[in-house]
């Protein structure tokens, strides 16, 4: 594939004339930059803000404002049922059944949720398998569970252990049957944040229940990012958030997966709230918690309308833009970008992520000047980000990067290490 490459100018421009997808470029707010030019490779961390975002909330707004509270029962989209606008492009984008999805909270309070019905420690099985440097949140949330069932979290966590921060599968397989009989719940980001590698969740998820284990993935870093099949895999649940690789906006609404075995399971515990109750019954005002059947019955509080409009402006793009697109051309932004870095900056920055397991994100390492050169490039409207002690992270996205930014950052770099 990268023989077919070439580092001229010229190649970048044939091949942004040749994707398909490089209209969507334009539904797009790119940030000001510096004199004019912005190359924005942050969508890992906070996706761009989509143009129509504007309109889908000012919407809601108005109906606020004519209607009052009537506007849960009135218009098009009233908002009683709002959550369920997102469910179709959420299926598509996690592989999951419509009774399986739900939008609500936001992502580390759906850990919580979720953690309350699928790690339930008994004195014999109470340790929890988690990846490699995790997501600080992510392992706040576990800790913090663990100690609330009375457990040692220095005994009952377990870590993926890595080379060269890279996890083998055999590490994974060799965790799970060494301690598998003692593992309630494996718990993984399916995308490490820090490195970009991708893990293996359909193997993992059968290799944990071959154990009795419970598997659940963050795919915060994940989900529009990476080809997700939760039903087919078998996981058991998932969370995410949606302003890194979905666009949605800063803090916005979470997801939710839990699969269809556990639809009416009623013995599982969980926080309950009103609007996780029969939507029949739900207003009348019933003293016993009567559950909606899948993943809606998790639902606590009636969710932010303004954030669920801001989140279907966002799925609304990617529902246009087939799934399968992007991901052909992430790969080929992928493979292009590594090609440049392997041929112009040699051995002057490694790529961490794996080759052969990786989304769109790309971790570069720098052995030196790795600071000033983030600095650099910060000051020449560059977006990328900085994690000590010597990496950059780069996230070209198929919605909007396009190859003619992946040939400026590269050649940006070039200039910056020469100078
Ligand atoms: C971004 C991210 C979070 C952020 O959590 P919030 O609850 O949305 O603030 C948590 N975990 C992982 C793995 C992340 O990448």
């Amino acid at each position: 594939m990268s023989d077919n490459f070439s580092t001229k100018h010229e190649f970048a421009e044939e091949l942004d004339k040749h994707d398909v997808l490089s209209k969507f470029r334009d539904e797009f707010i790119f940030p000001e930059g510096k004199d004019g030019s912005c190359i924005y490779f942050n969508g890992n961390s906070l996706g761009l803000q989509p143009k129509s975002l504007k309109s889908y909330i000012n919407i809601e707004l108005e109906k606020w404002a004519k209607f009052g509270g009537e506007a849960h029962f009135k218009s098009s989209h009233p908002w009683v049922s709002y959550n369920e606008y997102v469910t179709d492009s959420f299926c598509k984008l996690t592989g999951a059944k419509s009774i399986e999805v739900v939008a609500m909270n936001t992502l580390t309070a759906n850990l919580h949720f979720l953690l309350v019905s699928f790690y339930t420690p008994t004195k014999s099985r109470y340790k929890i398998l988690t990846g490699f440097n995790p997501f600080p949140s992510d392992i706040y949330a576990l800790k913090s569970q663990v100690r609330f069932h009375g457990y040692n979290p220095a005994d009952a966590i377990i870590e993926l252990e890595a080379v060269d921060e890279i996890v083998s599968f055999d590490e994974i397989k060799h965790k799970i049957e060494r301690y598998g009989d003692q593992i309630a719940l494996i718990l993984i980001g399916g995308v490490n944040y820090y490195t970009g590698q991708v893990y293996d969740m359909a193997e993992i998820t059968k290799l944990g229940h071959e154990k009795g284990c419970k598997v659940g993935f963050d795919l915060a870093h994940a989900v529009g990012n990476v080809e997700l099949n939760l039903h087919d895999w078998n996981v058991d649940f998932a969370v995410w958030c949606n302003y890194k690789y979905i666009n949605s906006g800063p803090g916005n609404i979470g997801g939710a997966f839990v699969h269809e075995k556990y639809m009416m399971d009623l013995d599982l515990h969980r926080f309950a709230g009103w609007w996780g109750h029969n939507k029949e019954k739900r207003f009348l005002m019933e003293p016993d918690f009567d559950p909606i059947p899948g993943a809606e019955g998790w639902q606590v509080s009636n969710p932010s309308i303004l954030g669920l409009a801001a989140l279907r402006s966002s799925l609304e793009i990617f529902d246009q833009a087939d799934f399968i697109l992007l991901l052909n051309k992430s790969r080929k932004m992928w493979d292009y970008m590594k090609y440049l870095i392997n041929e112009l900056l040699n051995d002057k920055v490694k790529i961490l992520t794996p080759a052969n397991q990786h989304g769109c994100q790309l971790s570069l390492v720098f052995p030196n000047k790795g600071r000033e050169i983030y600095n650099s490039l910060t000051n020449k409207g560059v977006y990328c980000d900085w994690r000590e002690p010597n990496v950059i992270r780069i996230a070209p996205v198929p919605l909007y990067n396009s190859f003619m930014d992946c040939y400026n950052f590269v050649n940006i770099i070039k200039q910056l290490i020469n100078e």
